[in-house]
C-alpha cells in the first residue's frame, strides 16, 4: 500500500483522470467524472484501471462496442471488475472495442476506430484496443480486456505493451458480454510484466456465478526469476515461418538469441493441427456466438427500433438490422449456418475434433518443452481501413493466437523491439494453470 507522503492517490488518479479526457485516440468510451474515495490501505491503493466496454459496470454504460447496447448500464458489476475494486482498484473509464469483442483492428465499433498512439494512421489492433492504446499512450496505467482468439495478445503486440490471456477459467466471467463462451477470458494489459502480475492477482479466482470458473491453484507471484537456466523453448515451425513479415521474424529471432544467452534451450518443433486452429475457430466462436446474440431482441437490452412494422418479429428484425454492424451480422449468419442440422456434423462438430486435436498437441509438446513460443501478431499495425473489406484478411491476423484459445492455454505477448518502427510482440505460451512460471520466463525476457 502506498504511505502517505509517498504519492497522493487521490492526486494519481486525477492526474490519469486528465489525460484519460484529453485522449486524442478515441480509446475511451466513457471516463470517471470525478476522483473517488481512495483506500490507501488496499493492496493496489486507488490505482486507475481502464475497463473494456464490454465488462458490466453498474449503472454505467457498457456497450460492448455495439449500437443495439445503446444506453445500456447494467444493474451489476462483472466479478472480475468487483474483485479489481475489493483490491483498492479504481474504474478510470470504460474502453473502446470492436463490437461484441468480433474484430483484430477496433474498426467493428459503433463508436468508432480507436488509433494507434504510435502512429495515428494505423489501427490498435483488437478486438480490446483502446483498452491497449490508453495503457500504450499513458491515459491509463493498467487497463483489462478480453481474448477469445487473440484479443489481448494481438492490440499488446500492436501497441508496444505486455498483454497476458490467463488460462481459460481463471477469471470469472460473470458480466463479461458474452461472444465465445467457451473461449472467452478476460485478461491484463500494463507497460512491464511485474504490473501483469500484480493485476492479475486482483481479477482471478473461482466465482459461484460462473460455473467454469476455477481461479489458479497457488496465488499469483511476482516475478523474480534474472535468467531462463533449464527452460526449455519450443519453437513451432507451424506457427513461425509462412506467412510472418521478415520485420517480425528478425525481432523474433533476436528474441530467440536473448533467451539463449539467458540460458534457455531453444528447439523447433511441431505443432501438426495448429494450421487448421483459423478453420475450427471461426467456426466455433461464431456458432457460439449467434447463439450469445440471441438476447438482442430490442425488448431486454440497450437500443429498439422505431417506426416498426410487422408486429413483434417485424420489431425484432429492424432491431437486428439497424443495431448490429456488418460483422456482427456476418459472424451470426456462419455460426447459425455451421449449426442448422443439415451441416451441423460437417462444419460444428467437425470443428469440435480439431479443437480437441490441437489441445493435444499442446499436451504433447509439453513433455519436451516447458514453453512454446511464436510471434504474437503476423505483421505489425496496419493502416486504418487496409483489410476491413476483406474479413479473411482481417483473421489472419489470429493465426499465431487463436490455437492457445482453443486449448484454454494462458498466453503473454511482451513487446520485443521493432519493424519499421512500429512495435512488434513475442508470444509465450504455457501448460493449464503455469501463470506463475509464464511470467517468470517473460520477466527474465523482457
Ligand atoms: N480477432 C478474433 C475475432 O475476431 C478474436 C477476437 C477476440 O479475441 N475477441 O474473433
Amino acid at each position: 500500500a502506498i504511505k502517505s507522503g509517498e504519492l497522493d492517490a487521490a492526486e494519481y488518479f486525477a492526474f490519469y483522470r486528465d489525460r484519460a479526457e484529453k485522449d486524442a485516440f478515441n480509446s475511451f468510451t466513457w471516463v470517471a467524472e470525478e476522483t473517488p474515495e481512495q483506500d490507501t490501505d488496499s493492496a493496489f491503493a486507488g490505482v486507475p484501471i481502464a475497463i473494456k466496454d464490454l465488462f458490466a459496470t453498474e449503472g454505467i454504460p457498457s456497450q460492448a462496442g455495439s449500437k443495439i447496447l445503446e444506453g445500456y448500464r447494467p444493474p451489476y458489476t462483472a466479478t472480475s471488475v468487483r474483485n479489481l475494486k475489493a483490491a483498492g482498484g479504481t474504474l478510470l473509464g470504460k474502453t473502446n472495442q470492436d463490437e461484441f469483442a468480433m474484430g483484430s483492428s477496433t474498426e467493428n465499433s459503433a463508436y468508432g476506430p480507436t488509433l494507434n498512439p504510435w502512429d495515428t494512421t494505423r489501427v490498435p489492433g483488437g478486438s480490446s484496443g483502446g483498452s491497449a492504446a490508453s495503457v500504450a499512450a499513458g491515459t491509463a496505467p493498467w487497463s483489462i480486456g478480453t481474448d477469445t482468439g487473440g484479443s489481448i495478445r494481438q492490440p499488446a503486440a500492436l501497441c508496444g505493451i505486455v498483454g497476458l490471456k490467463p488460462t481459460y477459467g481463471a477469471i470469472s466471467r460473470y458480466g463479461m458480454i458474452a461472444f465465445a463462451s467457451s473461449l472467452d477470458q478476460a485478461g491484463t494489459f500494463t507497460r512491464d510484466v511485474t504490473d501483469t502480475a500484480l493485476l492479475l492477482s486482483g481479477m482471478v479466482g473461482p466465482d459461484p456465478c460462473d460455473s467454469t470458473s476455477i481461479g489458479l491453484p497457488e496465488p499469483v507471484k511476482l516475478p523474480t526469476a534474472r535468467d531462463l537456466k533449464g527452460i526449455r523453448l519450443g519453437v513451432p515451425e507451424e506457427l513461425s515461418g509462412e506467412g510472418i513479415e521478415p520485420g517480425v521474424l528478425a525481432a523474433f529471432n533476436d528474441t530467440l538469441d536473448k533467451a539463449r544467452a539467458l540460458g534457455a534451450t531453444v528447439e523447433t518443433m511441431h505443432l501438426p493441427h495448429a494450421p487448421h486452429g483459423l478453420a475450427a475457430y471461426y467456426l466455433l466462436a461464431p456458432a457460439e456466438a449467434s447463439s450469445n446474440l440471441a438476447r438482442y431482441d430490442g425488448v431486454r437490452f440497450g437500443f429498439r427500433a422505431k417506426d416498426t412494422t410487422g408486429g413483434l418479429l417485424g420489431m425484432y428484425t429492424k432491431t437486428r438490422e439497424e443495431g448490429f454492424g456488418a460483422e456482427v451480422k456476418r459472424r451470426i449468419m456462419l455460426g447459425t449456418y455451421a449449426l442448422s442440422s443439415g451441416y451441423y456434423d460437417a462444419y460444428y462438430a467437425k470443428a469440435q475434433k480439431v479443437r480437441t486435436l490441437i489441445a493435444r498437441d499442446f499436451t504433447n509438446a509439453w513433455e519436451n518443452f516447458d514453453f512454446v513460443v511464436t510471434p504474437t501478431a503476423p505483421g505489425v499495425a496496419f493502416e486504418l481501413g487496409a483489410k476491413t473489406a476483406d474479413p479473411l484478411a482481417m483473421y489472419l491476423n489470429d493465426f499465431c493466437t487463436v490455437p492457445m484459445s482453443l486449448a484454454g492455454i494462458p498466453g503473454i505477448s511482451i513487446p520485443n523491439g521493432l519493424s519499421d518502427g512500429l512495435p512488434v510482440g513475442f508470444q509465450i505460451a504455457g501448460p493449464a494453470f503455469s501463470e506463475n512460471r509464464l511470467l517468470d520466463a517473460a520477466y527474465a525476457l523482457e
